[in-house]
């Protein structure tokens, strides 16, 4: 309640430095009425005071309102007097079960408009809206949805902060536009949403957690699964149960987590490239772009972004996994160079080969993901939106491809020659970076097959319109007329 009174405070503050444009308005702004006196109504109240508008809060009992929770420039009054005093907004900032108690109001209501501000209860979006119900109880006002998917903390922060997008509908253009007005006043950007009909899906945004995000972070876990119970058992259990009690689950918590992390980063990375690969051969195939995706691939293309950002984080946390490996790996790398050996006293040969492998693997690595954050800065709204298409496609395209050769490289020197010596697989199963290898090497080969120019050629004219005569209706067309086909 404290802070509540201390941003209150800090928004009265604001309404005394409105902007100069919302000046002239404030003068002139009709009163506005919100029912209810709930969380929403306040915030809402405290907004509507900071931009220049008149407001009056209709209770059912307004004496249980306590004193000083709304600011002093709001009129408090029963439902009836704040209705009468509305001129035409009233925003309902009542739970839509409580709607059918307002049905007293209908006469009262006549003619203006109603703001419906409420949220779905749940992700069900079939059956009519509490908007479209709030029109069929209130046939003669004129039913605006809008401001739900504004929270009060959003409400109360003022302009500057927070969300200012503002999601509107109605089947009233005289209504709509006087919502818009006021949601310009306030300092939000209206975004008209068409009919009332929209209202459905608008009332269940605010519920919705990362829609799009789901499946490309349930594809990663997964793959996580899949590395690390395969690491855990070729390299800890199967070891421990043949060999009698040799005991390594120590490496559970670091070496098996540190394993995995960059064999997801890489296959994840190869499944953004993927599916525009399948598209172009799918196009190659069928000799046209005018016919659809299946919807499996069109979801697949559209993941692209989640995909990669997802392969940025798990190749970012193999980076600080690696630099808080304990300190036998940074032995492991001293042995490389020339010392004398602790145990017999005499100098330890100088192994170039040896040298030459781990800084390529690491060289390799360091710039794979120095080359991934530039992906992930780029697929950030705000820069994206700075590049022109062909920046954006180099970028995500041109550089991604280098990215990937750059993994590949990486986990290739990491396996060098022990790839073909029999003891990389015990129990007949290879090591899971040769695994991690198999998906981005197939796309790095289709993506060199694209680029054949007899096959690039006819994939750009593909993109360019041109359809293969199977496809063509014109020449189609022609065919049935020259055969007499009915
Ligand atoms: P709230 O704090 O529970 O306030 C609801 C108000 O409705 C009460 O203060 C009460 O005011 C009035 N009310 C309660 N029972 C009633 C009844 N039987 N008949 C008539 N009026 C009744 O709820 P809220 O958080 O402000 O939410 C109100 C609406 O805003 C909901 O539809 C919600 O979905 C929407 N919304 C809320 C948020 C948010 O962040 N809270 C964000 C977006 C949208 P009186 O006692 O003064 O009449």
């Amino acid at each position: 309640y404290n802070s509540f009174e201390r941003r209150k405070e800090k928004l009265l503050t604001i309404s005394t430095v409105a902007p100069a444009d919302a000046l002239p308005v404030c003068l002139t702004s009709p009163t506005v009425a919100i029912l209810g006196s709930g969380d929403f109504s306040r915030s809402l109240a405290l907004r509507l005071v900071a931009s220049g508008v008149r407001v009056v809060v209709g209770s059912r009992c307004v004496n249980r309102i306590p004193s000083g929770l709304f600011p002093d420039a709001v009129e408090l009054r029963n439902q009836e007097g704040a209705v009468s005093q509305a001129v035409c907004l009233v925003f309902m900032a009542v739970f839509p079960e409580h709607y059918c108690s307002l049905l007293g109001l209908q006469s009262a209501l006549a003619g203006k408009v109603l703001v419906d501000v409420s949220n779905g209860a749940e992700m069900n979006i079939h059956g009519p809206s509490n908007a479209e119900r709030l029109a069929e109880l209130f046939p003669d006002s004129l039913v605006v949805k809008g401001f739900n998917t504004v929270s009060t903390w959003e409400l109360q922060t003022g302009a500057h902060d927070g969300s200012r997008q503002v999601m509107i509908c109605s089947n009233s253009t005289e209504g709509k536009k006087k919502v818009v007005q006021l949601a310009r006043q306030m300092g939000f950007h209206p975004v008209d949403m068409g009919g009332l009909s929209a209202a459905r899906e608008i009332e269940v945004a605010p519920l919705r957690l990362f829609p799009s995000w789901s499946g490309p972070v349930v594809v990663t876990f997964l793959l996580f699964l899949f590395f690390y119970g395969y690491g855990f058992l070729r390299g800890i259990l199967l070891p421990f149960l043949a060999q009698g009690g040799h005991n390594a689950f120590y490496r559970l918590a670091l070496d098996l987590v540190n394993e995995s992390l960059p064999a997801v980063a890489l296959v994840t990375l190869a499944l953004v490239y993927f599916p525009g690969l399948f598209a172009a051969w799918l196009q190659l195939w069928r000799g046209t772009k005018y016919q659809r995706f299946p919807s499996w691939l069109d979801n697949w293309l559209q993941r692209r972004k989640q995909l990669g950002l997802l392969s940025f984080l798990c190749a970012a946390l193999h980076g600080v996994y690696s630099l808080c490996l304990p300190l036998r790996r940074i032995t492991l790398v001293s042995l490389k160079v020339p010392h004398k050996s602790s145990v017999s006293g005499t100098e330890e040969p100088w192994d170039e080969l040896g040298v030459w492998r781990s800084d390529l693997y690491l060289s390799c690595g360091v710039l794979g993901l120095g080359v991934l954050s530039l992906l992930a800065i780029t697929s950030l709204p705000t820069v994206g939106n700075t590049l022109n298409w062909r920046e954006f496609t180099f970028v995500q395209s041109g550089l991604g491809y280098i990215a990937l050769t750059l993994s590949i490289m990486h986990t290739l020197f990491f396996g060098w020659d022990f790839a073909f010596h029999i003891e990389a697989y015990p129990f007949y199963m290879p090591p899971s970076y040769l695994l991690a290898v198999v998906v981005p090497c197939i796309v790095l080969v289709c993506r060199c097959f694209l680029l054949l120019p007899c096959i690039f050629t006819r994939l750009t004219r593909i993109r360019r319109g041109w359809e293969s005569k199977r496809n063509c209706p014109v020449l189609q067309h022609h065919y049935v007329v020259a055969n007499g086909i009915p």
